[in-house]
């Protein structure tokens, strides 16, 4: 005879039970998600019971539970083609991040099948979807019958959020941006994961960034984090790394998403700062190699030069964009891309070495220019932005352009520049540069 499982207990005293330091089972954690999803469970029950797990956290086991729970509350794609092939890659969120936009087109030009589900831009970080939406016409709200199709054809697609994908994790984050419930360990690892997961992945490179402009401000926090979300990937039997990478000062030159999509072509013509091609790569590396194309990371950085070289990552981002709708003559004419009417200069007030570029700062004046958000129902001005024409270890002269704001009104940008201003520390020693890969976590 089937062993008869327990009554499952009230929400009210699920929540009370985790306010009190208590761990709940994979039932009740079901129940939880299912009932919240279909609205029995009361939005201000899941914020109560979302703050309790901020405060208390949660067991691998818990998180893995809520992961798995909250990938089922909608469907999981069924992707077709090569069997361990689609991998994906994911950052959990930094200022001028554009690196899944080369990074995409150029591993699937190797071999892999990317299915990538973005994000927008959230508090002071970019969001990739923003970011491609810069490219006229482009679409990423595609069917998930198209998503699949995609794949399968140009082996890969970017894609958001849809209603069908993870919609928990989608309700949850609305109501954790609002509750001051974000950086929770086990809620992060679980709102990435559940929609990376329901898309059908066999394995996941996860960017996992740190420092002032990260969610995660310290190493000890966010290697936290990676071995939250590597143990949780596992558990579901997915191979995943998390790559540790700095963000104590933005990444590439570019702020803003039309400037940001353009930089992440020139990464694909061959060309884009060193640090954006850099990163782009050393995910890349993984993800060739978790996906079967390549054994070691030099086979892997050889086909990724190579794929370059010959424009064939070219050649696929045209693909992925005319197949999205959009104008794939902006891949090798970028000045069809949104463009600001003015362009403001901000000039150093000193002489001396570039010490810091305080990313925060930078991700929040761009938000504040148009090029963010600050409610989830605003609108993005794809053309304004900021470009760095100095980097960390400059050697700047007074008066010397330090950055240029590309904005609708000259006049009214006076603001913005003086925000950027303050967001160089120029003195007279020459900084000591941060590596470019701080941890890799496996396990
Ligand atoms: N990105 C997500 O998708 N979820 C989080 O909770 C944080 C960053």
């Amino acid at each position: 005879m089937a062993k008869k499982s327990p009554p499952l207990r009230t929400v009210p005293e699920l929540i009370a039970h985790k306010r009190d330091g208590g761990a709940l089972t994979d039932d009740e954690i079901q129940h939880l998600i299912r009932c919240f999803t279909t609205g029995e469970v009361a939005d201000y029950q899941m914020s109560a019971l979302a703050m309790a797990i901020f405060l208390r956290g949660m067991t691998p086991r818990e998180t893995a539970a809520l992961t798995l729970a909250m990938r089922d509350s909608g469907s999981v794609v069924k992707l077709r083609g090569p069997k361990g092939r689609h991998v994906d890659k994911h950052s959990t969120g930094g200022v001028g991040d554009k690196v899944s936009i080369c990074l995409a087109p150029l591993v699937a030009a190797c071999g892999l099948h990317v299915p990538m589900v973005s994000g927008r831009g959230l508090g002071h970080t970019g969001g990739t979807l923003d970011k491609l939406e810069a490219i006229p016409g482009f679409d990423v709200s595609i069917p998930v019958e198209d998503f699949v199709a995609q794949v399968t054809e140009h082996g890969c697609a970017l894609i958001g959020q849809t209603a069908d994908i993870a919609p928990a994790d989608k309700k949850l984050y609305a109501l954790r941006d609002v509750t001051a419930t974000v950086e929770s360990i086990p809620l992060i690892t679980a709102s990435i994961l559940s929609k990376k997961l329901a898309a059908g992945i066999d394995a996941l490179v996860l960017d996992v960034k740190v420092g002032r402009g990260a969610f995660m401000k310290t190493l000890e926090d966010a290697q936290e984090l990676a071995r939250s979300l590597v143990r949780v990937g596992k558990l579901a039997k997915k191979k995943v790394t998390a790559v540790l990478t700095p963000m104590d000062a933005p990444l590439g030159l570019t702020i803003g998403n039309a400037l940001e999509t353009r930089e992440a072509l020139e990464v694909l013509h061959g060309g884009g700062p060193e640090d954006l091609r850099e990163v782009t790569f050393v995910l890349g590396a993984e993800m060739l190699r978790l996906g079967g194309v390549a054994r070691t990371e030099s086979a892997a950085r050889k086909a990724m030069t190579a794929a370059i070289e010959s424009g064939e990552a070219l050649a696929r981002m045209r693909r992925i964009v005319e197949a999205q709708g959009g104008d794939a003559r902006t891949v090798d004419e970028p000045d069809r891309l949104p463009k600001a009417p003015a362009v403001v200069r901000v000039k150093a007030p000193a002489t001396g070495f570039v010490r810091a570029i305080d990313p925060l700062e930078l991700g929040l004046t761009g938000v504040a220019m148009g090029a963010g958000r600050t409610r989830a129902d605003q609108d993005v001005d794809p053309a304004v932005g900021i470009v760095l024409r100095a980097k960390r270890g400059d050697r700047v002269q007074e008066g010397d352009v330090l950055a240029e704001l590309h904005v609708r009104d000259a006049k009214g940008a006076r603001r913005f520049a003086a925000r950027v201003r303050g967001a160089f520390d120029i003195g007279p020693k020459p900084p000591r540069l941060p590596p470019l890969v701080l941890d890799v976590i496996r396990r």
